[in-house]
């Protein structure tokens, strides 16, 4: 039987936590102006997920406490080491939720990643191709492949820390 809360289309489409198989809420963050998977915390569960297209994206994300002597390239604060991104794990900046701070660090290993000017995501096409050219586009911030033209991916910066915020519990 359908509830109130169960009536529009979106929500009739259930999914599952993939940690505890509790149902997922989707909410929506007025701070982020964005939609976010929440696992009920009466679960004891309490994971967030990214939403894209109306659907979570079913992959854990983890955060490590910000870690001393790993500097954000742009402020200079501590950074956290986030796992589960889909452009793997990462290093973004610690003052980000609250300052909206663009500092990322790409890498495959902690160590690697705390390289200083080792500053963006591998290219997810080949990850020969090594770190990515970071550019200021119409857009916004991209990352685009340094094989250029040889290799067209690109990364949108927005799309690479959705699944860190959804770390963050979105701060809903
Ligand atoms: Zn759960
Ligand atoms: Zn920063
Ligand atoms: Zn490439």
């Amino acid at each position: 039987m359908e509830t109130k809360s169960e009536s529009s289309a979106a929500a009739r489409h259930y999914h599952h936590c993939p940690q505890c198989k509790a149902r997922l809420k989707r909410v929506y963050s007025k701070k982020r102006e964005r939609w976010y998977w929440h696992c009920p915390p009466e679960s004891g569960c309490d994971a967030w997920y990214a939403d894209r297209d109306g659907e979570p994206v079913l992959r854990p994300v983890r955060r490590s406490e910000p870690v001393d002597g790993v500097q954000c390239p742009e402020c200079g604060e501590a950074m956290v080491w986030v796992e589960g991104g889909r452009y793997g794990p990462f290093w973004s900046c610690s003052t980000r939720r609250e300052t909206n701070c663009p500092g990322v660090r790409d890498c495959l290993d902690p160590e690697r990643g705390a390289v200083a000017g080792n500053v963006s995501p591998n290219c997810p096409v080949d990850p020969d191709h090594g770190p990515m050219r970071r550019r200021d586009g119409v857009n916004g911030v991209f990352f685009g492949c340094r094989k250029y033209p040889d290799c067209d991916a690109t990364i949108n910066f927005e799309d690479m820390i959705t699944d860190a915020e959804a770390a963050d519990g979105a701060g809903v």
